[in-house]
């Protein structure tokens, strides 16, 4: 068994969507990026990639590369997954912590592991997605932005 870490952080802009784990938020702001921004996604996909010491996403999803322009991070997270497998890697399970001021996440959260747990083909219940506030400190102060932390057990087959 492997362990990884990953981490990432992005600005919160007015006129973007905010997708976390796969998930459409209704909130007045959205996370700026290339891709979709989707930061839980990514520090996901870091973690698995640490695990297995296969680079990180800035290396395989350069965002100077116009392809990934507004790219659904699961379609990436789907490369990840793949690019894992080739290496005779699975994921075993996966512990996310969005950290937040706002919105609230807790409703949403079930249906982010659902929507993980699909494209990592794994049981929901080896799918963890938790979500905290930094008490108006940290990046996520006044709605700044939303960061991620997630750790993985890969295997190897
Ligand atoms: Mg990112």
């Amino acid at each position: 068994m492997r362990i990884g870490h990953g981490y990432d952080v992005h600005r919160l802009e007015e006129g973007r969507p905010l997708i976390l784990c796969g998930v459409k938020i209704p909130y007045k702001k959205g996370l700026l990026g290339h891709s979709d921004a989707d930061v839980a996604v990514h520090a996901l996909m870091d973690a698995l990639l640490g695990a297995a010491a296969l680079g990180d996403i800035g290396c395989h999803f350069p965002d100077t590369d116009p392809k990934y322009k507004g790219i659904s991070s699961l379609k990436l997270l789907s490369f990840v997954v793949n690019l894992l497998k080739q290496n005779g890697f699975c994921a075993s399970n996966i512990d996310i912590t969005i950290i937040a001021q706002e919105p609230k996440l807790k409703k949403w959260i079930f249906e982010m592991r659902e929507t993980l747990s699909q494209t990592l083909n794994l049981p929901p219940e080896r799918v963890s997605v938790k979500a905290t506030t930094e008490e108006g400190l940290g990046v996520s102060a006044h709605s700044l932005g939303i960061a991620a932390h997630c750790v993985c057990l890969i295997t190897e087959f």
